[in-house]
């Protein structure tokens, strides 16, 4: 069946029925409305709201949600700030990491090939067995260092990927639950305010 959403005219909270509905209640302000299916579309009718006693205990009820739900959202808040700052440290360890082992790898990098056009000179120059021999230990020990140091960055770069990933999800996701706790708080005190509005009225 599908579910047919519109605004509580009274109060401007979300209302949700069935498309066979022939009445809808707002869970908040309890406003009552006559369902009509018509070619132009689903028209809402207002019928009878709460009488007084019940517009008490139901500005109670939302007053009592309402001291549920707000310290709810100050702990999610609590708890994103605390997240935020060490999920951006991790991110930054991670982040600093890769670049060191990124400048190592051109350090070794740059000093092997130094090292070996070095070498080389020398051995045309003096054509003796030792500096052949020193030319090309340096030569081999640079190029496992930067072998190491690029094997290290690429590991790196791959956590800070993944770490990226999973804060930017972790975001999302208290971003969505505060969002949440939230708009149930506004959409409570609209109604509560508007309960009273009544109230006053009659
Ligand atoms: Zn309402």
């Amino acid at each position: 069946m599908e579910l047919i959403a519109r605004t509580c005219r009274s109060c401007g909270a979300p209302l949700k029925f069935q498309a066979d509905a022939e009445r809808v209640e707002c869970l908040y302000c309890g406003s009552v409305y006559a369902v009509k299916f018509s070619g132009e579309g689903i028209g809402l009718r207002a019928a009878k709201g709460l009488d007084a006693v019940a517009r008490e205990l139901q500005i109670a009820r939302l007053k009592e949600e309402c001291r549920e739900l707000e310290p709810r959202l100050q702990e999610k808040s609590r708890e994103f700030e605390t997240w935020k700052v060490t999920s951006i440290l991790e991110l930054k360890t991670v982040e600093h990491l890769r670049d060191q082992s990124r400048a190592c790898a051109i350090g070794f990098g740059a000093i092997t090939v130094a090292g070996g056009l070095f070498f080389v000179a020398m051995d045309v120059l003096l054509l003796s067995a030792i500096t052949v021999l020193l030319g090309l230990l340096c030569t081999i020990i640079g190029l496992l260092c930067t072998i190491i140091c690029m094997r290290t960055y690429h590991l790196n770069r791959e956590k800070f990927h993944v770490l990226g990933q999973q804060v930017e999800s972790d975001r999302v996701r208290f971003g969505v639950e505060m969002r949440k706790l939230t708009e149930a708080v506004a959409v409570r005190q609209q109604a509560i305010k508007r309960l009273v509005q009544i109230s006053e009225r009659t």
